[in-house]
């Protein structure tokens, strides 16, 4: 699976797109700079097979509505942040607008669901504290999680939002930990990491300890 890390907005949030040798596409977290997202995925001539959501903030889905709108392909996000994620009440500045919604949103995201697109089989679980829907989407085969606001490299998700839960959120941690340590972890915010070294440098994983 080939990976592009794509920095967007003013958030400094990732979308990544995964694809595989045919130049199928997932898009992950469309968060800003909906331009740069769709002339990437034309210069690289990628089809996007599916746009997956890891959580409902701004700057995760402020691209999402115009990149469906030029590749359209089923997106997918748990009910629980699609029921806030497309009202006013989802800003903070410098995000002046309230994100446009899809037309659709085909697929409700749950716990235990495996899905393939593009050729890759994938697990969603649930792991709120940072928002209240928010799924990692594991790919058990390749040890790749997508963590979104979950795990950071050697920091976490704030939980001091709306729907946010400390003691939710160190749940989702503990989850996270039995990961096999060579797990690589792209996460929302900053560079990608591994289980194994959070574990060993990030303090409210190492917290978890018994
Ligand atoms: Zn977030
Ligand atoms: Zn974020």
């Amino acid at each position: 699976m080939n990976v592009i890390e794509c920095t967007v907005g003013p958030f400094a949030s990732n979308c990544f797109i995964c694809y595989n040798a045919d130049r199928e596409a997932l898009v992950i977290d469309p968060g800003a700079e909906d331009e740069r997202i769709i002339a990437l995925l034309h210069s690289e001539k990628l089809t996007p097979k599916a746009i997956l959501i890891t959580h409902g903030h701004m700057d995760h889905i402020s691209a999402l509505a115009a990149v469906h709108g030029a590749f359209p392909c089923p997106i997918a996000m748990h009910p629980t942040d699609q029921a806030w994620a497309f009202a006013p009440t989802n800003q903070m500045l410098p995000y002046y607008e309230t994100p446009a919604a899809p037309p659709e949103i085909e697929r409700d995201l749950a716990e235990g669901q495996t899905w393939t697109d593009a050729g890759f089989d994938y697990e969603v679980w649930e792991l709120p504290g940072h928002a209240p829907g928010h799924v990692g989407f594991y790919f058990r085969d390749r040890n790749i999680l997508f963590s979104g606001d979950v795990l950071f490299q050697h920091s976490v998700g704030r939980t001091d939002l709306p729907g946010g839960d400390a003691r939710q959120l160190t749940a989702s941690l503990r989850r996270l930990a039995t990961l096999p340590p060579e797990t690589t972890v792209y996460c929302g915010h900053g560079p990608h990491t591994t289980i194994g070294d959070e574990l060993k440098h990030n303090p409210y994983m190492q917290a978890l300890k018994p």
